[in-house]
């Protein structure tokens, strides 16, 4: 009996341990006042992986015994998802990739699986892809290696240096893949594609996939199909030899290292466990030695997720100026296409950490550095399978840009006409400015060739050359007149090409669209006739607004608007823009709205792709929090004061659209004010000639004929009919304009 007790209680304690401490869960604890964040910080609960919305919840992903340690400290919380190894594996969807393969873990590969990838695409590209360079040992013995795409892969050449680390934390793969996937890229798209190519031939692109190899391995072995949460390596720590075992590398590096215990905990248990000392780490020493070997001028170190680029410090301080605009410059750029948030932790999710390694590379070795946090809060540490390449994917951009920036990289900034309206027989004056947005001086002259694409627009000093570099961050302006024909036609589109050369920079060319001819008001609506063009729903209504005439048109007349809705404010006039070059729509606006979460987008209908949201000059990237689509166009935050919005329609590249609208939504949690805007106009510039009733690019006896067979079959002009045959501009083709018509004509 006694035996028997002393058999199975250990074996039950056993159990119940590794139980609590290796359930992983995803929990949202209400009003997260700075106090609670520093006891959760002080438990050693990682909060660099959250959802927030700041003043109402923070969702964290914490072990079973963390949550109950949290409870013990009078921290109440609520159970979002009870299991998430479970969880992740459940709401996988598998799928078959043939351009990039996936791996067997979730899709991700496995530590041999990558370690064999690498072979494959070293034996395949061996012209630009280097061999293994080991940097150095884990805890357990494996090797941290790193390799290196550029030309010459195995020669060190004078080239920027740029570098790319991922599985800091075990339980984050999805960063590894995303380099392989770049890596793959760049491989197979060299010689085809000029920007990556330049990017291969002009810098050295160094990658480490796997910082923690033990670790990883280590999530293999306990969970082989994926959902392994593990996140530190594997130091015997004696905490048992489930997940709370190891250190925190991204706490362990050598700036700021403890400067609290709620950036990193001393608990050689805790999830943020710091280590002993500073560097006491195999894996934290090998990218410090890396980088004190190699000069690169800026690294990203991957992890996952949260959608960020967050940059130092730590400890919620920011770099002074000039350099934080540096800083948020790139990031800006790196966030273009996938709308990712641009800040230190801070500012980004409200957490503070101290010895992770962009401080350290960014704080002592002074290169640019970032931590991406790839994918959203919901796809979490293992998003589904079928979501790993579209993750990538948006990666590929910022890690281009981030390579571009490492060495000189010179754009056009912005370009301004001496006057706004263009007529021909005018002499205008262009003038340019070129920014060096990289990281390093431009050497050698720059030849800048500025040249017309069409025979009404002769530029007076297309080629010019600027006479020595443009350093890092420094700007250039230039400037030339230009002469318009008096033979060019109102609504005519003349491209004006700029192109930048120099041997040390990318050549680049770029686009600017001079449209010739007085723009024209096609629609304008200031509400001062009530919404009769209008099919509201929801709330939206006039609100008396005196800067703006009498009324103005809003989604919430009566205060705030509601939560957990969506309305809609359509335009149900049918507008033609078949005949109008260059149109925009401008409004006067402005609105109070929970900034990240809920969301004003203006919208235009296209045949085949339904509703699609328009960039203006102030819309902001959706968050992809539920009432925020990710990565559309919207208006957040607040905007006190009323600003003039421009939508230009060239971005829908000419697609036909037939309508527009604003759509509001909001979740269930705080409101705001609202959207309010007036003076809706659509305008741009007609093409076509006055009286040309037939549209055959004449005016003569058949327009008079085709007006007449109007009057007698009682046919519904078109809009461009009227725009361009109602000659005394009262809304209608009528008797009056056919007599003006013939009056016209007998006078050609
Ligand atoms: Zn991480």
């Amino acid at each position: 009996m006694n035996l028997r007790a002393r058999l199975i209680i250990p074996g039950l304690f056993f159990c119940t341990s590794l139980f609590s401490s290796d359930i992983y869960q995803s929990i949202r604890i209400f009003d997260p006042i700075p106090e609670k964040l520093r006891i959760i910080g002080s438990l050693g609960i990682p909060l660099d992986h959250i959802n927030w919305k700041r003043d109402v919840f923070i969702d964290l992903i914490l072990t079973k015994n963390e949550r109950i340690a949290l409870a013990r400290k009078g921290i109440e919380s609520t159970i979002l998802i009870n299991d998430l190894s479970a969880y992740y594996k459940s709401n996988n969807r598998s799928l078959q990739s043939r351009d990039f393969p996936l791996g067997s873990m979730q899709g991700n590969y496995t530590w041999d699986e990558l370690n064999s990838r690498f072979d494959e695409l070293n034996l395949l590209y061996p012209n630009i892809i280097s061999e293994r360079i080991i940097i150095g040992q884990s805890v357990e013995g494996r090797d941290i290696w790193a390799f290196k795409v550029s030309d010459n892969p195995n020669l060190n050449e004078n080239e920027p240096k740029v570098l790319y680390t991922a599985l800091t934390h075990a339980r984050e793969p999805v960063g590894m893949m995303n380099l392989f996937f770049f890596v793959q890229r760049l491989a197979e798209t060299y010689g085809v594609d000029s920007e990556l190519s330049y990017l291969v031939d002009n810098r050295e692109m160094w990658f480490v996939p796997v910082v923690n190899p033990d670790g990883y391995v280590f999530n293999e072995e306990i969970e082989p199909n994926g959902g392994g949460m593990h996140r530190k390596n594997r130091l015997e720590t004696n905490c048992g030899d489930g997940t709370e075992k190891g250190v925190d590398i991204n706490r362990n590096f050598g700036f700021d290292w403890g400067l609290d215990d709620v950036g990193s905990v001393p608990n050689p248990c805790g999830s943020t466990y710091r280590g002993e000392i500073q560097f006491s780490e195999p894996e934290t020493e090998a990218v410090r030695d890396l980088l004190n070997n190699h000069n690169f001028n800026n690294v990203l170190h991957y992890h996952t997720f949260s959608n960020l680029y967050i940059h130092s410090f730590g400890n919620g301080s920011l770099p002074d100026e000039p350099e934080l605009t540096k800083i948020t410059d790139i990031g800006y750029e790196m966030a273009r296409y996938n709308g990712y948030t641009v800040g230190n932790g801070l500012a980004t999710v409200g957490y503070s950490v101290n010895g992770d390694a962009v401080d350290w590379t960014y704080g002592e070795k002074n290169m640019i550095s970032f931590t991406p946090e790839v994918g959203s809060y919901q796809q979490g540490f293992w998003p589904s399978e079928d979501e790993i390449i579209e993750l990538c994917s948006l990666q590929i951009h910022p890690n281009k840009i981030f390579a571009l920036v490492s060495g000189p990289d010179i754009i056009l900034e912005s370009y301004q006409l001496s006057q706004e309206e263009i007529t021909p027989g005018d002499q205008i004056v262009l003038e340019i400015m070129l920014k060096n947005r990289g990281l390093e001086n431009s050497y050698n002259d720059i030849n800048v060739n500025i040249s017309s694409q069409n025979e009404y627009i002769n530029i007076q000093t297309g080629s010019q050359v600027i006479s020595g570099n443009i350093q890092s961050q420094e700007y250039y302006v230039l400037a030339t007149p230009i002469s318009i024909s008096s033979n060019a036609v109102d609504g005519f589109l003349a491209d004006i090409l700029i192109s930048i050369e120099n041997e040390s920079v990318y050549p680049r060319s770029f686009t600017i669209d001079l449209v010739i001819g007085e723009r024209q008001t096609i629609f304008f609506d200031d509400f001062e006739n009530g919404t009769l063009n209008w099919s509201l729903s929801g709330d939206w209504g006039l609100v008396q607004d005196t800067e703006q005439g009498n009324h103005s048109l809003t989604d919430s007349p009566d205060g705030e608007y509601q939560g957990g809705q969506e309305t809609i404010a359509l335009l149900i006039q049918d507008i033609d823009l078949s005949f109008i070059n260059s149109p925009i729509i401008q409004y006067k606006a402005k609105w109070d709205i929970e900034e990240g979460w809920d969301f004003v987008r203006f919208q235009t209908f296209i045949q085949d792709l339904g509703w699609v949201s328009m960039g203006g000059i102030y819309t902001q990237t959706g968050s992809g929090q539920p009432a925020q689509t990710f990565g559309e166009q919207g208006y957040d935050g607040l905007q006190e004061n009323w600003i003039e919005e421009t939508i230009d329609l060239a971005q829908l590249n000419g697609a036909r659209l037939s309508g527009f609208r604003f759509i509001q939504t909001s979740d269930d949690f705080e409101e705001g004010d609202g959207f309010i805007f007036d003076n809706f106009s659509i305008s741009g510039f007609p093409s076509g000639l006055i009286g040309d009733y037939n549209m055959d690019s004449y005016v003569n006896i058949f327009d008079i004929l085709g007006i007449v067979d109007q009057f007698i079959y009682e046919w519904e002009p078109t809009q461009r009919q009227i725009f361009f045959c109602d000659l005394d501009k009262n809304g209608s083709i009528n008797i009056m304009d056919l007599i003006a018509l013939s009056d016209l004509i007998a006078g050609l």
